[in-house]
């Protein structure tokens, strides 16, 4: 195979792919939740260097669709593992697209209406959140590296370049992607303050007050708060207000993870939860969970666009060419990333085909359907749902159950393959948790999760 197919091989590989995947979409309601059982002998089996001499593409296009039916379903409605998102055709579209033209979106100039089509989604993520003027979004390749590049921007923003007397907070429910940036970012764990939380495993606004005072009094510089749109563990909103209250008084900088919640700020329901959450300094957003966007695609709004750039920019001789800052953002000053994907038409093409009513319609039913997953397994006896759900994560476990009956419990649903759950550790208690975000996920497959969890759990309580 040439480097440049003829015409006729590129038709051919590309409309046995476009087969390939408008099957693989079609199957996915009927497709086994989990289907892992012998991939490890698979991935063997696969292993190997490229040829000096090509094969055909026939044949390793088989060896792909045998890889990928051989891991879980993540794209399918029974996926309520972890943080789903689920996968849109027309994103993947875009970036069949975005890949085959090789559009560079990272500086402005040579490509001004390509980077307007990326800073289309940019501000609408900052509309979103009633960002000013002057405000920025990057796009990332997920939330930890949004995370990241929101400890960066605060760190210089109020450290400045000696900052190891720094502190910041976060309580136990954040994701561990941001002492992750943290620690990328050049600080330990002598940096680190676990707020505790209340009941409801809500950061406890009294005790990060405490918190902050003792640190000043101790000499040391408070500087960021980190609060959760929707922990990954149980889907827990911070008290965004108080919290906010607290960042601003003090001169910190509040960042918001919104990475598994962030979206449902388009719904009425989660732009009530999230009340407050406009004051935030900056907010990561994942469009690869809450907009259903395949894996690979984050995102970060900062209030003052000029910190973020202030954060980030280097200047370099060899960019000297291009066009400067200007009506549009060059986002390489703005990020880590020099060379990137167009990674705005993959997020620009769904919303405006489908429309954001779309996404938010999907997003509210999910937040329905969180309600009647919980309201059915409410009605087990057998099971003990210790709160409320907050967004869209329903926790259980066996009622008195010992960790050995929950994992059985959860071993027993998965092997339903229709649907796919996880578990966690909440104060070293151990859940099994449902997360409902993808938007293939209705009431059917929940009214189906339901009946498996409570056959399931009779089963290990009956032994
Ligand atoms: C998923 C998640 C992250 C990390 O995002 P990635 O896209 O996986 O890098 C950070 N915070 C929360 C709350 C998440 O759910």
């Amino acid at each position: 195979m040439p480097l440049d197919p003829s015409p006729s091989q590129m038709h051919e590989m590309g409309e046995s792919v476009l087969t390939y995947l408008v099957d693989f979409i079609r199957g996915l309601d009927d497709a086994p939740a989990e289907a892992t059982d012998g991939a490890l002998d698979l991935a063997r089996r696969l292993r190997a260097s490229p040829p000096e001499d090509g094969r055909p593409f026939a044949e390793l296009f088989a060896q792909v669709q045998d890889a990928v039916a051989r891991t879980f379903e993540y794209s399918g409605p029974g996926y309520l593992a972890y943080i789903p998102g689920g996968g849109l055709f027309t994103a993947a579209l875009a970036e069949f697209i975005a890949q085959g033209v090789n559009r560079y979106a990272g500086l402005w100039g040579p490509s001004p209406a390509v980077v307007q089509l990326e800073e289309n989604v940019t501000r609408w993520l900052c509309d979103l959140f009633d960002y000013p003027a002057g405000s920025q979004g990057i796009l990332t390749s997920g939330g930890s590296m949004a995370n990241f590049s929101a400890v960066v921007t605060a760190r210089h923003a109020k450290l400045g370049p000696d900052f190891l007397d720094g502190t910041y907070y976060v309580s136990a429910q954040t994701h561990g992607s941001v002492t992750k940036a943290a620690s990328l970012a050049g600080f330990s764990e002598r940096n680190l303050r676990i707020v505790p939380t209340d009941d409801e495993l809500r950061m406890d606004p009294a005790a990060l007050t405490e918190l902050i005072e003792a640190d000043r009094r101790a000499g040391l510089r408070p500087f960021l708060v980190v609060a959760s749109a929707g922990t990954t563990n149980t889907g827990v909103i911070d008290p965004m207000e108080a919290v906010a209250d607290i960042a601003a008084s003090g001169g910190l900088w509040l960042h918001v993870d919104g990475a598994y919640g962030g979206f449902f700020q388009l719904t009425d329901r989660g732009k009530e939860r999230f009340a407050g959450i406009t004051s935030a300094d900056s907010i990561t957003l994942d469009p690869h969970k809450g907009l259903f966007l395949p894996y690979g695609t984050g995102a970060l709004v900062v209030r003052e666009g000029s910190a973020l750039r202030d954060a980030h920019f280097e200047g370099a001789a060899y960019l000297q060419d291009l066009a400067p800052e200007g009506e549009l953002p060059n986002y390489a000053e703005y990020s880590p990333e020099l060379s990137r994907d167009w990674r705005g038409l993959r997020v620009w093409m769904p919303l405006v085909l489908h429309g954001v009513g779309a996404f938010r319609e999907a997003l509210d039913e999910k937040l329905d359907l969180t309600r009647r997953l919980h309201d059915g397994l409410a009605q087990e006896p057998l099971l003990e749902i210790p709160w409320e759900p907050q967004l869209t994560v329903v926790a259980f476990r066996l009622a008195g159950g010992d960790r050995d009956a929950n994992t059985r419990l959860l071993s027993r649903i998965n092997d339903s393959k229709r649907v796919f759950l996880s578990s966690t550790l909440v104060a070293d208690g151990y859940l099994i948790r449902a997360c409902i975000v993808s938007h293939r996920t209705h009431a059917d497959r929940i009214d189906e999760c339901i009946e498996i969890v409570r056959k399931a759990a009779a089963e290990v309580v009956a032994g």
